[in-house]
């Protein structure tokens, strides 16, 4: 099989099974041979990984997985596309394809079946309408990972990765960053895609701390506050944390908690670093 990150290949097979892209499941198909090796090498996977692909569409790196990895397992929620997968990945036998919706399977089966539990790692060119899902899912699943390296929209990828003080930084850097290292390691523009997709897009690899970088009571607890703290962006955090009604707190007990932590009482959530997060957790949640 000749490879499809050549857009010549990848026309044909579409073209061959009468193909019809499914806007609703995300459908945009790497075309450019640069890319995926960029996504291989930094992923570093080597013939002793696992890896869990999502969303492998007509298996153009579920090839080079193939090929570099001991074991892949593909995750593909949409049927047209399976016969096609029959062909294209026909000649590797270390390639499991499940026809599944990603936010429904038993990940951590998975890595129990074909890894005996030890952490595997996930690729995937995402589909973009629920990125968020699949790696908060990944992450508070518990399911064993080394790494996640995927491409997601770049305005996404930028907002992994920022910190305090950023109009990018919110709920989803701090959760990125509090089970991972975030490193947006290419920028890739729509023109390595068919269709092209209308945004711009970067491939983001999301490395498990080994060790979690804050120690907090309860880490439930601290995302309720952090999703409360950035659901009206313009509100002082104690404003914002006052009229959540995920927070059990009254204002005075979230002014004093405020003031205990040598913040001024008019400070915005955007301010406050992962560790004054765990801080502001422990303080407002001691009984
Ligand atoms: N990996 C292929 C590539 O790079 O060319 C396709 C990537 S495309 C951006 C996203 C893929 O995810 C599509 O094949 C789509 O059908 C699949 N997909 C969308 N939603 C899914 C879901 N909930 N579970 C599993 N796969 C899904």
């Amino acid at each position: 099989m000749a490879s499809l990150g050549n857009p010549k290949n990848t026309i044909e097979i579409i073209q061959k099974y009468e193909f019809m892209f499914q806007k609703k499941f995300g459908q945009n198909f790497l075309i450019d041979t640069h890319v995926l090796e960029k996504i291989i090498s930094s992923a570093g996977v080597s013939k002793d990984d696992c890896v869990l692909e999502i969303g492998p569409g007509i298996g153009t790196m579920t090839q080079y997985l193939a090929e570099n990895a001991r074991q892949v397992v593909a995750v593909e929620i949409d049927k047209n596309l399976i016969p096609i997968l029959g062909e294209t990945l026909a000649a590797y036998d270390n390639v499991t394809v499940i026809n599944e919706d990603i936010l429904k399977v038993d990940i951590k089966e998975i890595a129990e079946k074909y890894n005996d539990g030890r952490p595997i790692k996930v690729v995937a060119n995402l589909p973009y309408y629920i990125t968020t899902p699949i790696i908060m899912g990944l992450f508070e699943s518990g399911v064993p990972i080394d790494n996640i390296t995927v491409m997601v929209q770049k305005e996404v990828a930028d907002r992994m990765q920022e910190g305090p003080g950023s109009k990018d930084y919110g709920a989803l850097s701090l959760a990125v960053q509090y089970y991972a290292e975030p490193e947006i390691v290419a920028i890739v523009p729509p023109n390595c895609f068919i269709p092209r997709p209308n945004v711009g897009s970067a491939v983001i690899r999301l490395t498990r701390h080994k060790e979690m970088p804050v120690k907090v009571n309860d880490v439930e607890h601290m995302f309720r506050i952090i999703r409360a703290s950035f659901n009206q962006r313009r509100k002082t955090l104690q404003n914002g944390l006052n009229n959540s009604p995920e927070i059990p707190y009254t204002k005075e007990k979230i002014l004093a908690a405020i003031e205990q932590m040598g913040l001024p009482a008019t400070v915005r959530g955007e301010a406050l670093s992962l560790e004054q997060f765990a801080q502001l957790s422990d303080i407002l949640g001691e009984k």
